[in-house]
């Protein structure tokens, strides 16, 4: 595929290959953008600036809803290219790829709802005979960069309420899942979007990034990856907007009182999705020691029931992860926990790219695997004995974007949603729940600002006050 640079799609002589990380198999290449293109891609990005503020409302709408349509008419196209592409099994994919469809509607939707207000300039003397309002403006160059785990539906997030809210945007997309992204990008032109408004460029974030990140056309970046890179980011950026959906370490508590199948079948799901390449996925479980054993056996067992393999086949449970790399390093957390006391209760194994489901337990809290992100299918049990307990152990790390309870008291449940430090509470749900309307983002090392399309419209643009003065 090619890139969309200054309204036209372009290639370069240097090309990125992407690989199905299942096989190997080479899928297609993306031209890799060089320094130059950066510095086109912020001089277009500029110009478009009032191409994009003067679309009009019922224009950005239709555009998004329109490209709504276009994602939705070719969902299982759509759903092929994340499967194959990234980690995701094709069931995984389709589900991202509806989520997209959801998204790019709802951003149609929220663009009619972007209003202002009146305010009351005579409040206090000195105000007298002034009229006025705030309107929402766009906040002109939104930069948005993306990661591999849901490499269309993230990708949907920040281009919809950016378009929603009247930017210009440049896109770049991981690298080792462009083909989502681009083909967005066609679909968004298909539907209308003027071409200059967007430029999606293809190439390495380490590469490209300190420029576009640092360039002071840049007004707001909108940044979901790793921590990492997100402190890298912050440092670079200067005197702009920053918006950023972090990692996590996400825990679960599970009360004596809970329905525990439903809590070990949410909880495995949660755990296993995209093969534990997820932000809210579920990595530690406080269980009550009254109902641990039980719970862990048949969170043994439905884990040992999954089927892990070939993306594309419909059987498969889950896939890969996204690269042989991550695999070994999840593996080596393992192995760590190991030496260090844990016990595999059930996985463990890797065959390339292949990680099996894992659940461990007897993790101690200077395991690596117990106190940073995994980002892999393995997840941690551990026993707890009161509520205060299960609190300050689910609350002790510098993560907070979902945690989750499972209880049939109405008090321990408020008492838990009240206690948990995060940005969502999920009860009777595990952390792998997200509507794409609703506030989405973290606390702590997790993230700042909060994304779902009416939040990041929110923040992507700002109040532009006009104050009429009616003369005496
Ligand atoms: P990543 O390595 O941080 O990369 C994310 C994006 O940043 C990629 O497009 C990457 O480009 C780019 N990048 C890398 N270095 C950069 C630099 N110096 N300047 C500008 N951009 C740069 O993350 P990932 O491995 O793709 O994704 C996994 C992480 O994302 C996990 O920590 C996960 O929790 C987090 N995540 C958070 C949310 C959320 O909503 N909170 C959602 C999904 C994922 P390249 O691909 O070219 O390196």
């Amino acid at each position: 595929m090619k890139m969309l640079l200054a309204g036209q799609w372009v290639d370069r002589d240097t090309r990125i290959e992407v690989r199905d990380p299942f096989d190997g198999s080479l899928i297609d290449t993306v031209p890799a953008a060089t320094g130059d293109d950066v510095e086109t891609a912020l001089a277009a990005a500029e110009a478009a600036r009032e191409t994009a503020r003067k679309l009009s409302t019922h224009e950005r709408s239709q555009i998004l809803t329109r490209t709504a349509a276009i994602v939705h008419d070719s969902l299982e196209e759509y759903a092929r290219t994340i499967a194959r592409e990234g980690s995701k099994t094709i069931t995984e994919a389709r589900k991202e790829a509806r989520r997209a469809v959801n998204t790019l509607t709802l951003a149609g939707e929220e663009a009619k709802r972007l209003q202002g207000e009146t305010i009351p300039f005579d409040s206090f003397p000195g105000g007298e005979r002034r009229r006025g309002y705030f309107e929402r403006a766009p906040i002109g160059v939104v930069l948005a960069i993306t990661p591999f785990n849901d490499p269309l539906n993230l990708v949907a997030h920040k281009l919809g309420p950016a378009i929603a809210g009247g930017n210009s945007v440049i896109l770049k997309p991981a690298t080792v899942t462009p083909l989502s992204a681009l083909k967005l990008t066609e679909a968004l032109l298909e539907a209308g979007l003027p071409p200059d408004v967007l430029q999606t460029l293809s190439g390495h974030g380490p590469v490209l990034g300190d420029v576009l990140v640092g360039d002071p056309r840049v007004r707001m970046i909108s940044f979901t990856g790793g921590v990492e890179t997100g402190r890298h980011i912050a440092h670079q950026a200067g005197l702009k907007k920053i918006s950023m959906e972090l990692g996590s370490n996400s825990p679960v508590i599970v009360w004596k009182d809970a329905d525990l199948e439903a809590a070990i079948s949410s909880c495995v799901s949660g755990a296993f999705w995209a093969a534990g390449q997820n932000c809210i996925g579920v990595q530690r479980i406080y269980v009550h020691r009254d109902v641990y054993e039980q719970l862990r056996d048949g969170f043994i067992e439905r884990t040992r029931q999954y089927r892990i393999g070939d993306k594309l086949d419909e059987a498969t449970d889950m896939g890969p992860m996204i690269t042989e790399g991550e695999a070994e390093r999840v593996e080596r957390w393992i192995r760590e926990a190991v030496e260090l006391g844990a016990t595999v209760l059930t996985g463990g194994n890797r065959t390339g790219a292949l990680l099996e489901p894992t659940v461990l337990a007897d993790v101690p809290e200077t395991a690596t695997i117990h106190h940073d992100e995994v980002f892999g299918p393995v997840v941690n049990l551990y026993p707890v004995d009161d509520l205060d307990e299960a609190l300050a152990k689910a609350n002790s790390l510098d993560f907070g974007l979902h945690a989750a309870a499972f209880t049939r008291d109405v008090d321990t449940a408020f008492r838990l949603a009240d206690g948990l430090q995060c940005g969502g509470v999920m009860i009777n749900d595990s952390t792998d729940y997200r509507l794409d309307s609703m506030p989405f983002g973290g606390i702590k090392s997790s993230g700042l600002g909060r994304e779902g399309t009416r939040f990041s419209l929110q923040e992507m643009t700002e109040p532009k006050v006009v104050c009429w003065h009616l003369g005496d």
